[in-house]
């Protein structure tokens, strides 16, 4: 397949760094012959087995060329290679045709970027064919149309020599193969085929990642795709395919293309590495080596369009291999230091550099020529194009579980933030509620302390009060309930009344029935009376002795002598059962009323009432009699 004829950069570095070592020093050379008969092999590769001749400033003519004898070499390397020349190279092979008659057969040079490719045909003397070809001439004057100069040939029955001269500004290449013509148009069929497969996959990614850039944004994406579509370029032109289907006329650009395309892959592939490993961050020495190359690939590009090709291939391929080379050692060295992002993109460069690895050493018969080996650089590319494509969605994909972690752990925080909150708020209320649970008791406790204090006050109130035989208030009562209602008498012009009563004779009860009578006397006369003094603001009290005191208000002097001779009669009515005695007794009353004035005294009161019951003794007891204030 002459896809093996796809020369990478590597065999273009090869060619630059190591030329002149494929011919023997042998003098006088005898060339090997090459046997075709119509059915004998169908592709025969040339190989080795041609004589060479270097012409000096590509002076020589055909004719000095075919006298020149010893001057003859071999070639002693399966891929003839001469690098960058400005000499051109003589070939010379011959074949032997077995048959009796004429066999057509095809001469394929599979290095489409040679610039003068001339081919001439000896039967014998007679000059059969000649071609002047090249990637100077328009596409459309080739013989066969296809990417590499192919040229057919008419072999006579017996010797035919082929002379082949190559010229070029860049490197200079031979290795021939001859065809059977159906066969070779089969062959091509396949391999535009495979070729196709190629390009589509290319294409495939170039457009996948642009999309995947747009929805991204990531700026990684551009640079890939840079990448990629100058690397497809640089191959679909090496191969010659740019030239056969896309400008198949524009010479000039056909003949700096290659150098343009170098700059253009190595400037994006310089973008891509150091953006996608982060070298600003990582290394300062790593990221300042990477700008250096990067604006080196940036002027082969610009200078591919003003300087001789000759001049910028040679920069081109000089900065591809230490590109390559920073590529693969930064991958890995990042990987090394911990970035599992970079393990796709080692593998990509990894996986391009052991196709370059395989074509080199099966282009210096290290290893057989197959299948496999002959589509290294298109497996290589393939592999290096798809890798770095799971490089970037790898890389999207740790990024964004990186960016998926941050949010969780941010979200755990914010969890337990909240978490926190929440349990100072509940300790808060829990405090709250504690205190005020220990306010409410204390409150209880003390509201209950104060009840009780109120209570214990009031038994003192009306302990202090209350006369305790009798259970009717006492003098001290009496003494400012009385001020209290003479004052408000005296605010409301209202009458007010005092009413002094004593029990007649009542020490000789004492005498007679016993001082517990006398007592039984005391309560029953207080039972009797209690009942009839119950309007608010009247009072009745003991005053002292078997002596009391009733006070009432709004009631004028008559009145109040009716009242008092009702309570002289249910005295009088009154029997005390006691000690086994029914004890009667009487009453005497004195009785004052009247509207009180600002300078009335209790005093002069109690005086006048005094005096009332003072004439009530005097005039037989049982009586009722009334006082004049002041008389
Ligand atoms: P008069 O008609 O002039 O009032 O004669 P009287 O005996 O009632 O008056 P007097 O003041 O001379 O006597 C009062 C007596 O009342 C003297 C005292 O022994 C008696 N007494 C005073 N307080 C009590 C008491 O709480 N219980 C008893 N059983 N007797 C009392
Ligand atoms: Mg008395
Ligand atoms: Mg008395």
């Amino acid at each position: 397949m002459p896809a093996m004829r796809a020369l990478l950069l590597w065999t273009l570095f090869l060619a630059l760094w190591a030329p002149g070592q494929t011919v023997h020093s042998a003098q006088d050379a005898t060339l090997p012959l090459l046997s075709v008969w119509e059915r004998g092999a169908v592709r025969i590769e040339v190989g080795p087995r041609m004589g060479v001749l270097v012409d000096p400033g590509g002076s020589l003519t055909l004719e000095q060329v075919r006298t020149a004898g010893s001057s003859w070499q071999l070639i002693n390397r399966q891929s003839p290679n001469f690098g960058f020349t400005k000499d051109a190279y003589w070939f010379r092979f011959q074949l032997q045709n077995l048959d009796s008659q004429r066999l057509s057969r095809l001469i394929e040079l599979p290095i489409p970027f040679l610039d003068h490719v001339w081919l001439y045909h000896y039967a014998g003397d007679s000059l059969q064919t000649r071609y002047t070809l090249g990637d100077e001439q328009p596409f459309a004057q080739r013989p066969v149309r296809h990417r590499n100069f192919v040229m057919p040939v008419d072999l006579s029955p017996g010797m035919n020599t082929v002379y082949l001269r190559l010229a070029s500004s860049g490197t200079i290449e031979g290795p021939l193969r001859i065809w059977d013509p159906a066969l070779f148009h089969a062959a091509a069929n396949d391999e535009s085929l495979v070729q196709g497969g190629v390009i589509g996959i290319l294409l495939i990614m170039v457009v996948y990642n642009l999309f995947v850039y747009f929805s991204t944004r990531d700026i990684n994406y551009l640079y890939y795709i840079g990448f990629v579509a100058s690397y497809m370029l640089f191959h679909l032109t090496l191969t010659g395919y740019t030239f056969a289907y896309v400008w198949p006329n524009a010479l000039r650009w056909n003949s700096f293309a290659i150098s343009t395309f170098i700059g253009a892959s190595a400037f994006f592939a310089c973008l891509f590495m150091s953006q996608f490993l982060k070298l600003r961050l990582f290394s300062k020495p790593a990221f300042y080596l990477v700008r250096a190359l990067t604006l080196v690939s940036a002027a082969i590009f610009c200078l591919s369009f003003v300087l001789p090709y000759s001049w910028t291939i040679r920069a081109g391929t000089s900065i591809a291999i230490p590109i390559a080379t920073t590529a693969l050692t930064l991958g890995y060295w990042r990987w090394w230091r911990g970035a599992k992002f970079a393990r796709f993109y080692c593998l990509a460069w990894t996986a391009i550099f052991i196709g370059l690895a395989v074509l080199t050493a099966s282009k210096l018969g290290w290893i057989p020529i197959n299948l496999w080996t002959e589509s290294a650089s298109e497996i290589g590319i393939i592999l290096l194009v798809v890798l770095l494509s799971f490089t970037l969605a790898d890389r999207i994909n740790t990024d964004r579980s990186l960016r998926l972690n941050a949010q969780a752990v941010a979200l755990e925080h914010e969890r337990e933030a909240r978490t926190s909150q929440q349990a100072l708020i509940e300790a808060k209320e829990r405090v709250n509620q504690e205190l005020e649970a220990r306010v409410q008791s204390r409150t209880t406790d003390l509201n209950t302390t104060l009840q009780q204090l109120k209570a214990a006050n009031d038994r003192l109130l009306l302990l202090s009060t209350t006369d305790g035989l009798t259970q009717i208030s006492n003098r001290a009562y009496f003494d400012t309930a009385v001020e209290n209602e003479l004052r408000r008498a005296e605010r409301q012009q209202t009458a007010i009344t005092l009413i002094l009563f004593d029990i007649d004779h009542f020490k000789q009860i004492n005498d007679r029935y016993g001082h517990l009578t006398g007592d039984a006397c005391l309560r029953a006369l207080a039972d009797l009376m209690r009942p009839r003094i119950h309007r608010a603001g009247d009072v009745l009290a003991r005053y002292g002795g078997e002596e009391f005191v009733i006070v009432l208000t709004g009631v004028d002097l008559t009145q109040s002598m009716a009242l008092a001779e009702e309570f002289r009669v249910a005295i009088e009515s009154l029997r005390v059962v006691s000690e086994g005695h029914t004890v009667a007794f009487t009453a005497s009353f004195g009785v004052v009323s009247t509207v009180p004035h600002a300078t009335l005294q209790i005093e002069d009161l109690l005086a006048a009432a005094d005096r009332a019951l003072y004439e009530a003794k005097h005039n037989g007891r049982n009586c009722v009699r009334a006082a004049l204030i002041g008389t």
